[in-house]
């Protein structure tokens, strides 16, 4: 089977939900994409999977959604897709060094953690904030910028991990 890398679209889908939330600043909005479950609306924590589609889950929400698919939540409709654990990659995530949403967040000023991406390309070192495209390989799980892809053509993973695109 191919292993490669599954792209992560922006994901607008997301949004359409309640009409309230269409005036957001859409600076915030593309961040909130990329912090909240797609199936939970919880916030995103590790261990975090993605679908084939690129949508974002917490991995407890896809294993309790696929526990109890009697519920007919209609929250169920965003991971319809999903019949087993192995149609979600479990993700390797590269955390942002200048992310404090964890530790500085005394105040509870939900505004300000929503600033900066908790992770970023570990290659060239964009934040994972919505307005870049990210990628996924399916056969490990490493998260990188689509820029990283283009400009290094290397065969092997261009993380730590270094397994090979293809196998
Ligand atoms: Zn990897």
């Amino acid at each position: 089977m191919g292993c490669d890398g599954g792209t992560i679209p922006k994901r607008h889908e997301l949004v359409k939900g309640p009409k309230k939330v269409e005036k957001v600043d859409k600076n915030a909005e593309l961040v909130a994409q990329w912090n909240y479950c797609t199936l939970s609306q919880e916030i995103l924590r590790r261990p975090i999977v993605a679908c084939e589609l690129g949508r974002l889950y917490n991995k407890d929400a896809i294993i309790e959604f696929l526990l109890d698919k009697s519920s007919e939540k209609a929250l169920g409709k965003a991971a319809s897709h999903i019949k087993s654990i192995k149609n979600v990659t479990e993700l390797r995530l590269s955390d942002n060094p200048a992310w404090e949403g964890d530790k500085g967040n005394t105040k509870g000023d939900k505004h300000d953690d929503l600033q900066r991406a908790r992770f970023i390309c570990p290659v060239v070192g964009l934040e994972m904030n919505g307005r870049h495209r990210f990628c996924f390989l399916r056969c490990c799980g490493c998260v990188f910028s689509e820029r990283a892809l283009k400009e290094i053509k290397a065969e092997v993973c261009h993380t730590r991990c270094m397994k090979k695109y293809f196998n």
